[in-house]
């Protein structure tokens, strides 16, 4: 779609990293690591600098990690998802996702030789909730690991109190591994509260929380994330990252442990300011008579083109860039069972105010 995107000079909100830049202290914290020779190879676990704020980190959040031997710096939070599921899930083994899930899942699933099954989110007023049910329904005696992302992409939807409840009544009732993706842990809206699935009981000793400094601070291209984990599960991430990459980005490290410890307010800012930008295109997707979704967080927000009279998503975003002059992602590429996702379109709101301004026009001339 990005590609599409290009060719037809669109406004393109499918792939989903802002254009415009993170806290200005942060990015001389990197320059000026640069400029002083911190370009050699951080340690594999990463800079104890960092690993130290983010300790830091999940107190606030009422997790306690050791800096030593419960947290490995991975890059992105995709490197940390693949490694966990690499380092954890034997051959054979099952994971379950919960559809639509972001893409990589089901690639890391594959390349550790395990089977993927899916339990799924369903429709809950004008957002989305977990299938309980189907989540029971996945697990079977081959299951390792489930994994959870919340707030979610592609829907916006974030997981309430009583949902993750259940998912660690279930983890802990098959005694199983659990991923959380929280890489928008601080993206929600409208007071909506972030619960991480570590904080639940009996959960802490099973899940593996990832997180990431790309979304939070509006660096997706600096790819440094971070998974937590009980030293013994964490000790199997290591083993499958040190071949993948074994360490990366030390300049980045250490702008991302300044950040952490000192752009709270920046990012409570930018999450205002995001919330905004998600007000603001609902409207816009509204007035074209797109069926609006009601996004709780993350990058994203989804919109039926059904009442638009379109039969399928996938067809809509293919010609959507030439027509209409912005480029979008179908829900349905998220997901193994596409029916329920057919007519929906996964749009990204983390753009500046013209860029969505600009599509916003783009959108209003079209309906
Ligand atoms: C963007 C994203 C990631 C990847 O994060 P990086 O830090 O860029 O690797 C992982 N999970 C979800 C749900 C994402 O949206």
């Amino acid at each position: 779609m990005t590609e599409l995107a290009g060719r037809h000079g669109a406004v393109n909100l499918g792939q989903g990293f802002p254009d415009s830049d993170g806290p200005a202290g942060m990015l001389e914290v990197a320059r000026v690591a640069i400029a002083e020779g911190c370009n050699q190879y951080p340690p594999g676990r990463g800079l104890s600098v960092l690993r130290a704020a983010i300790v830091r980190d999940r107190a606030r959040i009422g997790l306690d990690y050791e800096a030593e031997g419960e947290v490995l710096v991975t890059v992105g939070a995709s490197e940390a998802v693949s490694a966990a599921i690499l380092g954890l899930v034997e051959p054979g083994r099952e994971v379950v996702v919960i559809e639509p899930y972001f893409d990589l899942y089901a690639a890391a699933i594959a390349m550790a030789g395990a089977r993927r099954r899916t339990a799924r989110l369903v429709p809950d007023g004008d957002g989305f909730t977990l299938d309980v049910d189907s989540l029971r329904a996945a697990i079977t005696p081959a299951t390792r690991m489930i994994v959870v992302n919340t707030p979610h992409n592609p829907t916006g939807a974030v997981l309430d109190r009583a949902a993750l409840l259940a998912i660690a009544e279930i983890a802990c009732e098959h005694d199983l591994l659990v991923l959380s993706d929280e890489v928008y842990e601080h993206l929600t809206f409208d007071g909506v509260e972030h619960v991480s699935l570590g904080t639940l009981p009996g959960m802490r000793e099973r899940t593996i929380v990832v997180s990431s400094a790309g979304k939070r601070f509006s660096v997706t291209g600096w790819k440094v994330g971070w998974a937590c984990a009980p030293a013994p599960l964490l000790e199997g991430i290591l083993a499958a990252k040190q071949p993948l990459t074994f360490a990366s980005g030390g300049p980045f490290q250490l702008a991302v442990a300044h950040a952490l410890d000192n752009e709270q307010e920046w990012t409570a800012h930018w999450c205002a300011k995001l919330s905004d930008k998600r007000e603001f295109l609902s409207n816009a997707l509204r007035a074209a008579g797109f069926g609006v979704r009601h996004s709780a967080g993350s990058y994203y927000l989804c919109a039926d083109v059904a009442p638009l009279g379109e039969p399928d998503a996938l067809d809509f975003c293919r010609a959507m860039p030439e027509r209409i002059g912005v480029a979008a992602v179908p829900v349905r590429v998220f997901a193994d069972d596409i029916a329920p996702w057919q007519t929906l379109v996964r749009f990204t709101c983390c753009k500046r105010d013209a860029t969505l301004t600009e599509a916003a026009r783009r959108l209003t001339r079209s309906a």
